[in-house]
């Protein structure tokens, strides 16, 4: 394994972060780029006590910064994660969010193919936008707004997903896209402005939950350990090249019964309002259905809700 390396583009976001961990562990050599648009150097500030470990601040939507890499040795795995991921931050940086997926997956997938290295897209559930059809399966097209709030991060990752699927059958580099469902866990930027981040900060703090609108939407919530082992598996799996894989937690919960269980979870006095924030084309309902992971990964998430919760707890009251 001492030779073997990986990239991970968004290494020091949230799930970046945690996967940069896991394969330092495994004895990989990690190198981790991120421009810090949206990761936070402190997810990845221990990371330096292993010398597999090498940050360089790039910004993957520009070339020359890309081709910097191209002198490294063996790299055998590219992992794509770089990109705005909560509603309030692609609104905030809705052309960055567009680039990055665009042009930043298309510099890593060049670069991908002059190492000759496996490649895997971390793509999203928003592909499927506000559902129609429920759970969500990978051969379901989606029900997305081209041109609406929401589009900069749902037709980004529609691009790469295509983008990727192209070099696939042009170049038959080995590379699965992966549609990460809700997740969570330590490492989440308090501020991303995401339920769960949202819901845990009010409730330590003492102000009220805002639930955006009546709380009757769904979704279905990861704990970030379970992600992390499941990207590795799809990466490391000889079966999954040109495969598009769901990975999330199928046990879906309303957002109100998840401000409830915040409360219990936090033993909080804070109170429930009902604020009309909700994002245009908000997905009333999202559940994934991880049949594929199963058969093809052996994969399965092991994490229970309240468990989960309460480590994310714990790393929000330490902050
Ligand atoms: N949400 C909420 N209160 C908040 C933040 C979000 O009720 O403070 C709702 C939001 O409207 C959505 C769901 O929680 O229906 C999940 O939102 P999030 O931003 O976490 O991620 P999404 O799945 O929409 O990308």
């Amino acid at each position: 394994m001492k030779n073997k390396a990986c990239i991970i583009t968004g290494g020091a976001g949230f799930i970046g972060s945690h996967l940069c961990r896991f394969l330092l562990e495994k004895g990989y050599r990690v190198i981790c780029l991120d421009n810090l648009l949206t990761g936070n150097i402190a997810n990845i500030h221990k990371l330096n006590n292993y010398s597999a470990f090498r940050f360089l601040k790039t910004d993957v939507i520009q070339k020359d910064q890309v081709n910097k890499l191209i002198g490294e040795k063996n790299i055998n795995y590219i992992y794509h994660l770089a990109s705005p991921a909560s509603p309030p931050q692609y609104r905030k940086l809705a052309i960055e969010t567009l680039l990055v997926n665009s042009i930043g997956t298309l510099n890593m997938l060049n670069l991908s193919r002059k190492f000759n290295s496996r490649f895997l897209l971390a793509s999203t559930s928003e592909v499927y936008g506000d559902p129609k059809e429920h759970p969500q399966k990978e051969s379901y097209h989606g029900n997305v707004n081209p041109v609406g709030l929401r589009a900069c991060y749902d037709e980004g990752k529609r691009f790469a997903e295509a983008l990727a699927m192209e070099y696939f059958r042009k170049f038959r580099m080995d590379i699965r896209i992966i549609r990460i469902f809700n997740t969570y866990g330590p490492n989440m930027l308090a501020t991303d402005g995401r339920v769960i981040s949202n819901f845990l900060t009010q409730a330590l703090s003492g102000k009220p939950l805002t639930i955006y609108g009546s709380g009757d939407q769904t979704r279905s919530f990861c704990y970030v350990s379970d992600m992390v082992e499941g990207l590795v598996s799809a990466m490391e799996n000889n079966n999954s090249n040109g495969q598009v894989i769901n990975l999330g937690n199928p046990d879906e919960i309303q957002v109100r019964k998840l401000a409830r269980l915040v409360l219990n979870l936090t033993k909080s006095k804070s109170k429930l309002v009902n604020v009309n924030k909700r994002l245009e084309d908000d997905p009333e309902k999202r559940k994934p259905d991880i049949s594929k992971a199963i058969s093809l990964l052996k994969w399965t998430p092991r994490i229970d809700l309240i468990i989960g919760l309460t480590n994310t707890v714990k790393f929000f009251r330490d902050l």
